[in-house]
């Protein structure tokens, strides 16, 4: 494997006419140990225990995560095997990095409280840990697999006390949710849910005609069905990698020691694959709702994309017969180098609707992802991308920093960041981005039908709070300082 030098920066940008430059913003300084507050996420769970198991033999594990947040928004991960976790007798911790399974028997009583202490750090992070008495108003209830993260329900719907009340439940089979009733429209209200689930399941419900007597929520698979309408539904998505790269890189001022094609188609390979899994846990973390799957019988060579280094020729290259990209694809083109866009070099771009010259339309039903620079890949790159493909673009390319862009609040560590550095890596999206993968008609899966329960429109204004949450609506914690100055471009 030829060696690679590891860098900082990045730009990677989405559309057509996308302004990304390479920013050569120097890293971040560390957070200062003072500031920082250290988080349990999610900060509070219902749980309740597998109905299908026999009484006296329940028990539940699931995972919590760590994180820790400095005064200016900005989230770590800190380092794994720095975080003590301290629970009561009768709850097992598995594991003492920033993912833990707690192992609860159905004997430990309730509530209870998790703690996370991260070294050098003075704060400690709490979780309640409460048992779901469905007694309650509203009810949901969900599949668990053993040691995933808690489900969490984002509902919004009018309460006695709040026209617009949005509030997001974790919970581990079944939770209490507020007593919602669908809310008047003149009221300025969503009256949907979105259950975001483990990182291979999402269910939708949209609207989700709340009554005012109580409602059962259902998400199980192989039971009732989502109750009152749309199913759950598991969603794979499976990429295809075109391996284009030549022996350019070995004709470089740099020499690089045995540098011949084959050396560069599989370093490209290997590049794939590390980024795929990379993407694939960041997905499961955020509860994306979307297994990523990699299929080696879909990485195929393709000597002639040397060529290619602009959306257009890559549109053009992959609509050509035999067409390479098809209704529901994404399609990953691995190349030497990118055409400069907006005035600085592009390290990556997924391609937009229409090309520069019109001449061709790529379907918003399918995705071309083109990543270049393999002196500068950074693992981040492919799972950036495609938060892009599934429907990530507004407003600001649906970039979360960047010069110009006047959007901040969401951290360094977000995944749509422009810039990756080593000091904040990118891995994180908001509940409010993971809505809009799913739900927005600018997402592949509702361009192409993947979802079931239809798309909304979530508009660019990331304020907004009508058709779909705030872009910045988080877990953790559950609200976020996000500041936006721009102006839509469409309404
Ligand atoms: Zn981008």
């Amino acid at each position: 494997m030829v060696a690679r030098a590891a860098v900082l920066v990045l730009a990677a940008c989405s559309l057509d006419a996308c302004s990304c430059t390479d920013s050569q913003a120097p890293p971040p300084p560390p957070p200062d140990p003072s500031t920082v507050a250290v988080l349990v996420v999610p900060s509070r769970v219902s749980v309740s225990f597998d109905p299908a198991a026999a009484t006296g033999s329940r028990d539940v594990s699931f995972t919590l995560q760590v994180m820790t947040r400095d005064a200016d928004g900005n989230a770590l991960e800190p380092d794994a095997g720095s975080v003590t976790w301290t629970v009561p007798a009768g709850v097992i911790v598995v594991g003492d990095g920033t993912i833990a399974t707690l192992k609860v028997a159905e004997t430990v009583p309730m509530p209870f409280t998790v703690l996370a202490k991260v070294n050098g750090i003075a704060t400690v992070g709490s979780a309640k840990i409460e048992r779901s008495t469905g007694t309650g108003g509203d009810v949901v209830f969900g599949e668990h697999a053993s040691g995933s993260l808690a489900a969490v329900l984002l509902t919004s719907g009018a309460t006695s006390t709040s026209p617009c009340e949005e509030s997001a439940t974790a919970f581990v089979w079944r939770g209490d949710l507020p007593n919602l009733r669908t809310a008047a429209a003149s009221a300025g209200c969503r009256d949907d849910a979105m259950l975001l689930w483990s990182g291979a399941s999402a269910a939708q419900l949209h609207p989700a005609g709340w009554t005012v007597n109580t409602d059962r929520l259902n998400a199980m698979t192989g039971t009732a069905p989502f109750v009152p309408a749309p199913a759950a539904k598991r969603l794979t998505l499976t990429p295809k990698f075109f391996i284009g790269v030549s022996d350019w890189l070995c004709h470089q001022a740099v020499e690089i020691p045995d540098c011949d094609l084959a050396h560069e188609q599989q370093w490209a390979r290997e590049t794939a694959v590390e980024e795929l899994q990379l993407a694939q846990t960041i997905f499961e973390r955020n509860r994306v709702g979307v297994e990523l799957v990699y299929d080696p019988t879909l990485v195929v060579d393709k000597t002639e994309l040397a060529s290619v280094h602009n959306c257009d020729a890559a549109i053009q290259w992959a609509l050509s017969p035999p067409a390479q990209v098809a209704h529901g694809d994404v399609a990953v083109l691995w190349l030497d180098d990118l055409d400069a866009v907006g005035g600085g070099p592009a390290r990556a771009v997924t391609c937009g609707r229409a090309t520069s010259d019109g001449a061709l339309v790529l379907g918003d039903d399918r995705k071309l992802i083109l990543i270049s620079s393999p002196d500068q890949w950074i693992t981040s790159v492919l799972v950036h991308e495609l938060g892009h493909a599934l429907g990530l673009t507004e407003p600001g390319y649906g970039h979360t920093d960047g010069v110009g862009l006047q959007i901040s609040g969401f951290g360094r560590h977000n995944v749509m960041a422009e810039t990756d550095n080593l000091v904040f890596p990118r891995m994180h999206f908001t509940l409010g981005q993971v809505y809009r993968m799913n739900a927005d008609t600018r997402s592949l899966l509702q361009a192409a039908g993947l979802r079931p329960a239809g798309g909304v429109d979530c508009g660019c204004n990331p304020l907004a709070t009508k058709s779909c949450p705030a872009l910045g609506r988080d877990i953790a914690p559950l609200e976020r300082t996000v500041t936006w100055t721009g102006t839509c471009s469409t309404p």
